[in-house]
């Protein structure tokens, strides 16, 4: 049985109002969800949002990370800093990262691997552009993105890593993809993965992402695929980001 995981990637967005905002919300007697709930906030935010979602269902994420452990990287962030502000998740992979700053599978990879070292679950995110899609080549692009990460990692580090599978047409546009279109690809995702490791298969979590929100989450959340979302706009929204969490049971 997977556990939900919902998400919520506050991209560049948020403030220290909003984190205080979301810690009350969550602390409020009567929530309730069986699904394991995070909040990547911006990396100033990380110890304000430790204190406030302390006594919370609410775990920490961040939404990106340099590869290495120190050194010359003026304005980048380790995973070992990010561990020391209880960092649980951190997404790797995402579209923004991929298409404006140039990460490619390599550095996802790379990404991942530093993630692991230090004991922060990557949440790897995949999914094709629209031209892609028309192409015809989403299962091929996605299946590229997904092995070029999940076929070098150990058994064992396998297991730590969730993937988002998030069509680019569909992030911060309104438009979702379809339940089918959406359980479709996280199918073949599973499928890819069973015939490595069946177990890990059945095991690993599938995200759904790209605008995702409070009405056309329970759709999404009940293929039998999709185990969870990776939420952008609706997560800075503490009603929505709660009614999402809900709908994942
Ligand atoms: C995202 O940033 O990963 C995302 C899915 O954004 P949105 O929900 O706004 O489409």
């Amino acid at each position: 049985m997977r556990k939900p995981l919902i998400a919520g990637n506050w991209k560049m967005n948020g403030s220290a109002e909003l984190i205080e905002a979301f810690g009350q919300a969550f602390a409020e007697d009567g929530f309730s969800s069986s699904a394991e709930i995070l909040i990547h906030p911006p990396f100033p935010y990380l110890e304000a949002a430790r204190r406030a979602f302390s006594g919370t269902c609410i775990e920490i994420g961040a939404q990106t990370l340099n590869p290495l452990h120190s050194g010359a990287r003026t304005g980048e962030v380790s995973g070992q800093m990010l561990r020391e502000f209880g960092v649980e998740y951190v997404l790797v992979g995402h579209s923004e990262r991929r298409q404006l700053y140039q990460e490619g599978d390599e550095q996802v990879y790379d990404r991942a691997l530093a993630a692991l070292s230090v004991g922060i679950k990557p949440i790897l995110c995949v999914g094709e552009t629209l031209e892609e899609r028309d192409g015809g080549q989403t299962e091929a692009v996605v299946l590229r993105q997904v092995g070029h990460v999940m076929a070098r990692l150990e058994p064992e580090q396998r297991r730590r890593v969730a993937i988002a599978y998030e069509p680019v047409w569909a992030i911060g546009t309104g438009r979702t993809a379809t339940p089918d279109q959406a359980q479709a690809v996280m199918a073949s995702i599973r499928r890819y993965q069973a015939q490595f490791d069946r177990e890990l298969a059945d095991e690993l979590r599938l995200l759904y992402g790209g605008s995702m929100n409070a009405s056309n989450a329970s759709e999404l959340l009940a293929q039998e695929d999709i185990d969870g979302g990776l939420i952008g706009g609706a997560s800075l929204k503490v009603d929505d980001f709660k009614a999402i969490c809900q709908s994942a049971g």
